[in-house]
């Protein structure tokens, strides 16, 4: 039977990031997708204008009925905008039967807009990311989650940190870094680097939303964790080398 991945994330209208590219990923890497919808924006790519949440009754109902009506394989979450949508999913998880999480940390959209609310933040550390078996933080979002500054000197350590917070893997992200965007993955066995090369500059909107479905699509078909990343982050700079540029220079992925 085809993997089900259900995917907790927002609704971006231009379908580079959220929901709908989470999907056209998971259909991209053959397994079935289901989605929670936590939030609406307004944005384009000049960058998020306006941002509407769902209640966290709403979702953790979605949640619900879509755990009752068949097996869900992985579960990817992305954007949750408030603390009580992450308190909704945090509790939705605990009650249905599920398979891998993988949980990317939305913090901040690329152009600084918040796509969680600050109290939220904490609620996340605390609830989701000891629930999460991948955690897939960018460079600042690393740094926000462990109160340090967003240097990339130490992301081994970094990510060794936020391991400790339960999390079973992280890759912490390196396309924020300057220079190389290697990333680094830690689980229990081992930290090691995943050598990336900049493929062309200018800001890419929605790769970190398709890494993470990539992965939980990975996840589903049976791969481990680390080869799961490994798959997502060639098939991600594929795409980044044949991504259209929208709009001043920031460059849509295609799926
Ligand atoms: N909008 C939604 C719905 C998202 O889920 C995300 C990222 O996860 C973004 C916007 C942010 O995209 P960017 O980093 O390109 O601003």
């Amino acid at each position: 039977m085809t993997p089900r991945v259900l995917v907790i994330a927002g609704l971006d209208p231009t379908g580079g990031a959220g929901l709908t590219a989470d999907l056209a990923v998971l259909r991209r890497a053959n397994v079935a997708g289901v989605v929670a919808a936590t939030a609406i924006t307004v944005q384009d790519a000049g960058g998020v204008r306006s941002t509407v949440a769902m209640s966290g009754a709403f979702v953790a109902e979605t949640v619900r009925m879509l755990a009752d009506r068949g097996r869900l394989d992985a579960v990817k979450i992305g954007m949750l905008a408030t603390r009580e949508i992450v308190d909704a999913v945090a509790r939705s998880l605990r009650t249905i039967p599920h398979g891998p999480v993988v949980l990317d940390p939305v913090l901040v959209s690329g152009t600084g807009v918040p796509l969680l609310e600050d109290a939220g933040v904490q609620a996340l550390l605390a609830d989701l990311v000891p629930q999460s078996d991948v955690l897939t933080p960018n460079v600042p979002e690393a740094a926000r989650l462990t109160g340090s500054s967003p240097d990339t000197t130490a992301e081994e350590h970094r990510a060794q940190v936020l391991r400790a917070r339960g999390a079973r893997a992280v890759l912490l992200k390196g396309g924020h870094r300057i220079g190389e965007p290697d990333d680094v993955w830690v689980d229990a066995e081992r930290t090691i680097r995943l050598y990336g090369r900049r493929l062309g500059d200018g800001r890419i909107h929605g790769a970190g939303c398709a890494l993470a479905s990539w992965i939980a699509a990975g996840l589903a078909l049976g791969f481990d964790g680390l080869a799961a990343a490994r798959r997502a982050k060639a098939e991600v700079a594929q795409a980044i080398e044949s991504a259209e540029v929208a709009f001043n220079g920031v460059r849509y992925l295609r799926w």
